[in-house]
């Protein structure tokens, strides 16, 4: 059987804007919660917006960007961490017909300018400067060294007018009180007459993929990509006006923006924002105070809340839902989150920025197996197959190969950047991810790690994961990574960088070829091995094989 499925088609496609879709909500559910800030001081009120009371905001917000001039297609940047004007500009720029582009929080100036410039940014929003980051400084700076950017936005830093952390300082710099005062002098009229201009094809969002080398591309997404992808998670989770999603994760990610607010939102649900960056804490409190049904995380969110020193005191019986994403889950986590979290449906989302953001999830009623080992299935419309990196074959079940998406949440490209889209997007409309995967015979996807990673040797593709879980089984390895390095005769050789076990015997090249012998295909026996204290890792947690490589390739002298 070829490793190739197409989504149910279940659920529908909407061919509607973004504002257009919320606007239908608002009618269905005017007095329903929408928005919730759990309040950043304890003993302070939360936040809180019905789903009337944000859509006047939102189009009062929308009012002030047309105001100012914005146009549609204008870019118009957020650079904040989670706050509830982060959701009414996604709505207020989507009904003004600009572009939202989601500014990574942990940004520097030179990687804030380079995004500003790379897509001509018009107007930024921007937090208030907290210990970590001095935004409204580096902002200043950016307005300084970039042409196209006109105005500054300053987020109130308490949701209080009058206490706006940045005081401007000149015509290009408003508070959000200020911006908000000049919707005046745009009717409803006028923003009703641009609303009737989009087409849901229209991008709508910006977001910068970090990507492992070079400078970062901008995914460019539409109404109909991201809308479409949020309300088919949403219908996959059973959303409906009764849910009320707890959103730790970030919004200038698709994991909050589209997973989070879009999905929550199309279904008349209310979206809950514990705090500005992930406390494990703040997170649980969210649930208890608010009703949680639903919580977000990447495996690591839910570890620190389960490792909570009162873990066992917050009431979470309410919740019901929830999404894991981002990497892999480990099964004693997962049973945790189901049992003691009551997190009985949580799913497991996989996808890319490309892709707006998920291309696969588990299935309420999943096996424990399938919600651990397997990303689920391809979503609703849209297709997966599992192709040959080198021949671009279409694999068998079973295989593995490079993991391929197609269908509406394919991005429309990187903007201003086609050779890079050629270069994801194939002829045939095919979105490469880069990363590797197997399809089993229920058309459930496993990922086996990236592609970069693979390596060639001889014309063999070799998948280091495979031969890193073999090596975990000798008994004097704690941790082990596979990598691949340059080789005169072969192109690549394996070597194996492992960790001991504290007190376990030396072992070197000699040792490892002889423990494989005889399991292992000879290709697959590692010619180095070398003994380490420590790998290098991402912030994020994620092993840096690349550093790995350059370091054994000076040591080595290849
Ligand atoms: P980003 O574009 O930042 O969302 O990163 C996308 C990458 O994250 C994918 O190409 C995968 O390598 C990884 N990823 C996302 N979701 C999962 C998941 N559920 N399990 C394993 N890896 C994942």
């Amino acid at each position: 059987m070829r490793a190739y499925t197409a989504g149910d088609t279940d659920v529908p496609l909407l061919e509607e804007t973004i504002g257009t879709n919320f606007e239908r909500m608002v009618a269905r559910f005017p007095f329903h919660d929408a928005l919730i800030e759990a309040a950043a001081v304890p003993g302070a009120d939360a936040r809180r917006w019905s789903y009337t009371k944000m859509n006047d905001d939102v189009d009062r917000l929308a009012r002030a960007l047309l105001a100012l001039g914005v146009a549609k297609g204008d870019r118009v940047g957020i650079w904040s961490p989670n706050c509830a004007e982060w959701t009414l500009l996604q709505y207020a720029t989507a009904k003004a017909g600009a572009i939202l582009v989601n500014v990574n929080p942990a940004y520097r100036s030179h990687e804030l300018e380079f995004v500003v410039k790379q897509n001509g940014m018009r107007l930024l929003v921007t937090a208030p400067s907290d210990r970590t980051s001095d935004y409204v400084g580096m902002a200043r700076q950016a307005l300084a060294e970039c042409a196209d950017l006109r105005e500054l936005v300053f987020l109130p830093d308490s949701g209080v007018d009058g206490l706006d952390a940045g005081v401007p300082a000149n015509e290009a710099e408003l508070t959000y009180a200020e911006l908000l005062k000049g919707a005046d002098a745009v009717a409803h009229s006028g923003l009703n007459a641009r609303m009737a201009e989009l087409d849901p094809h229209d991008p709508v969002n910006l977001q910068y993929t970090s990507g492992t080398t070079g400078f970062p591309k901008g995914a460019t997404l539409t109404h109909h990509n991201i809308l479409n992808n949020g309300y088919s998670i949403g219908e996959l989770l059973g959303y409906t006006e009764h849910d009320r999603v707890v959103i730790p994760v970030p919004f200038y990610h698709c994991f909050g923006m589209v997973i989070g607010n879009l999905a929550a939102l199309s279904h008349g649900a209310a979206t809950i924002i514990p705090g500005r960056g992930f406390s494990p804490a703040a997170a649980l409190e969210a649930v208890q105070d608010f009703g949680g049904t639903s919580l977000y995380g990447v495996p690591t969110m839910f570890i620190a809340e389960l490792a909570l020193p009162d873990f066992a005191s917050y009431d979470l019986a309410t919740l019901r839902t929830g999404v894991m994403a981002g990497s892999v889950c480990p099964v004693e986590v997962m049973n945790r989150v189901i049992s003691e979290m009551h997190m009985v449906d949580v799913a497991i989302c996989y996808g890319m920025t490309e892709t707006s953001p998920v291309s696969t999830m588990t299935r309420n009623g999943d096996t424990l197996q399938q919600r651990t080992e397997t990303v689920g299935r391809t979503m609703p419309r849209l297709e997966s197959q599992v192709m040959d990196p080198g021949s671009g074959e279409v694999l068998e079940r079973g295989r593995i190969g490079e993991l391929c998406t197609r269908g509406y949440a394919v991005m429309q490209g990187y903007w201003d950047q086609p050779d890079k889209t050629a270069e994801a997007i194939d002829a045939d409309g095919w979105m490469h991810t880069g990363d590797l995967a197997r399809m089993d015979d229920g058309g459930y996807v496993v990922i086996e790690g990236r592609i970069k990673d693979m390596v060639i040797r001889g014309g063999e593709n070799i998948y280091p994961r495979e031969i890193e879980e073999f090596l975990y089984s000798h008994p004097s390895i704690q941790d082990v990574q596979v990598i691949g390095v340059p080789d005169a005769k072969y192109g690549e050789e394996l070597m194996a960088c492992v960790i001991l076990r504290p007190g376990a015997e030396p072992l070197d090249a000699a040792a490892v070829a002889e423990f494989c012998r005889g399991k292992l295909a000879h290709f697959k026996i590692p010619r180095y091995v070398d003994v380490r204290e420590s790998f290098p890792m991402t912030v994020s947690g994620k092993i840096r094989k690349v550093e790995m490589r350059e370091e054994a390739v000076a040591r080595l002298g290849l």
